[in-house]
């Protein structure tokens, strides 16, 4: 069986605190809700 989630979600790492942030896709998620630190350099390879 393969169970396949509306919500497409994915872990990144803050690249200030450290801690995993979930980012949902559709949904940008530009700070860190821990250290509200700018997110869209570490979101991309
Ligand atoms: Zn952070």
């Amino acid at each position: 069986m393969c169970f396949r989630p509306t919500a497409i979600s994915r872990k990144i790492k803050c690249p200030s605190c450290g801690k995993e942030v979930t980012i949902f896709e559709g949904i940008k998620q530009k700070k860190c809700p821990h250290c509200k630190a700018d997110l869209e350099t570490a979101g991309q390879k």
